[in-house]
């Protein structure tokens, strides 16, 4: 696989939640104890507990959570998760 061949990924903020539509409401999900200099405007802490299928961005208006295509950076829909309790 060429490097070369790889577009760059859209940035996050250029994309749109894809359950309620609205734009720049995607942040990346720290997960851990977040520190002193966490930056809240542009992460989301998701805790302590990570595994394997934990979403990887989330919605900061909804609570969406899910995944970008590690290809073309386009946010993928998975199946209804809910970052946080509404
Ligand atoms: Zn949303």
């Amino acid at each position: 696989m060429s490097v070369s061949s790889i577009k760059p990924r859209p940035r996050l903020r250029s994309l749109s939640c894809p359950r309620c539509g609205k734009k720049a409401v995607l942040q990346r999900i720290l997960y851990g104890l977040p520190s002193e200099e966490f930056d809240h405007d542009r992460y989301i802490s998701g805790g302590c507990v990570v595994s394997d299928d934990s979403p990887e961005i989330a919605c900061v208006k909804c609570g969406w959570a899910g995944f970008r295509d590690p290809m073309t950076g386009e946010v993928v829909d998975v199946e209804e998760t809910e970052l946080w309790e509404k």
